[in-house]
């Protein structure tokens, strides 16, 4: 139940937000030097250089915020290439439709 209502909220908080279709190319990412080698999307945030690397294609893949479907440019039958962003976080063209443009409840199953 709460994931629904969270998912609702995140729907809700999406329209009102501009998405333009985009073809998805990787991005920066800031890659720590451990041996985890944690990644996180670089958005020009400091940094320090001797915890972490700015990898220039380091963010490989996004998620679609309602159904998780990988959206990136590695060709998989399962991936996505196209999708809609707004400059931050991506969702697939399927639920662009349904949450955006149909403004119905996203998919919870
Ligand atoms: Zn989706």
């Amino acid at each position: 139940m709460e994931y629904e209502e969270h998912m609702r909220t995140l729907a809700r908080d999406s329209r009102q937000k501009e998405w333009s279709k985009r073809k998805w190319t990787p991005s920066p990412a800031l890659v720590g030097k451990g041996p985890q080698g944690m990644a996180t999307k670089y958005k020009g945030q400091q940094y320090d250089p001797e915890q972490y690397e700015l990898v220039h294609d380091g963010w490989d893949h996004d998620h679609c915020l309602f159904c998780w479907q990988s959206i990136c440019d590695c060709g998989g039958e399962n991936c996505t290439s196209i999708g809609f962003t707004d400059g931050d976080d991506w969702i697939c063209e399927s639920c662009h439709q349904r949450v955006i443009v149909e403004k119905k409840d996203p998919k919870t199953n």
